[in-house]
């Protein structure tokens, strides 16, 4: 059940919103002014936020613009009651990723909302497609490795390796969630097989691999892809 902030101050508006989204099956959570959508917002991990821009205490282009300061990357959809409140959310560069102007009708909204968070759904599950790290890069999609414009020759067992610990970047990977992601459970695979592989690729990714920069290790735990 995907979790809205709604916020909004004037009454009956709210309890609109709020009856029509949980008709919808959203899990709803309201705020009637900017203060405290500013503490709920920072506090809670919400699916979407529903932000009104004339609000007690703090406007909701105050709202938007502190939470996106703060690096919170929930989706916000403003309600705007004017054409002036538009241009500035528009203008503004707030980080709002859509905007509905009041009146509105309720299935409008509904529909961005759903838009939004299918939007949201699809970036989180797909896989990182390219890699560049300083000289290198890496394709994940076609399998091609580049150093310096010179084609590098990886396995497809060193891309996964790479593609990996590039999905969990500047993270400590244990060596035996490498296994486990890697390679699937197979007993005749050890955590030194893990290692020879980290070797072998360093050999060929790193410009240095006596001195690595791009995978580290973390002594008695795994590696680092740092980037
Ligand atoms: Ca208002």
């Amino acid at each position: 059940m995907p979790k809205i902030l709604v916020v909004e101050d004037e009454p009956d508006m709210l309890r609109g919103l709020r009856d029509n989204f949980e008709f919808e099956h959203y899990e709803v959570d309201v705020a009637r002014d900017g203060e405290t959508a500013l503490k709920k917002i920072s506090g809670t991990s919400y699916d979407l936020v529903i932000l009104d821009i004339m609000l007690p205490k703090l406007s909701g282009l105050d709202v938007c613009k502190r939470v996106r300061e703060q690096g919170v990357r929930t989706p916000i959809i403003m309600l705007t009651a004017r054409s002036e409140e538009i241009d500035k959310v528009l203008g503004l560069e707030l980080g709002a990723d859509d905007y509905v102007t009041k009146p509105f009708g309720v299935r409008e909204l509904l529909a961005r909302v759903k838009a939004i968070l299918r939007r949201a759904e699809g970036l989180a599950a797909t896989p990182p497609e390219r890699m560049t790290l300083g000289s290198l890069e890496l394709d994940f999609a076609a399998y091609t490795a580049v150093r310096d414009g010179k084609q590098l020759n990886l396995t497809p067992k060193e891309f996964e390796i790479v593609k990996f610990l590039w999905q969990h970047r500047n993270k400590t990977v244990t060596r035996d969630e490498l296994l486990t992601q890697v390679w699937g459970y197979d007993e005749s695979i050890s955590t030194r097989t893990v290692d020879n592989f980290i070797l072998k690729l360093r050999q060929k990714i790193e410009e240095d691999p006596a001195a690595p920069r791009h995978i580290i290790t973390i002594h008695g735990v795994g590696y680092k892809l740092v980037a």
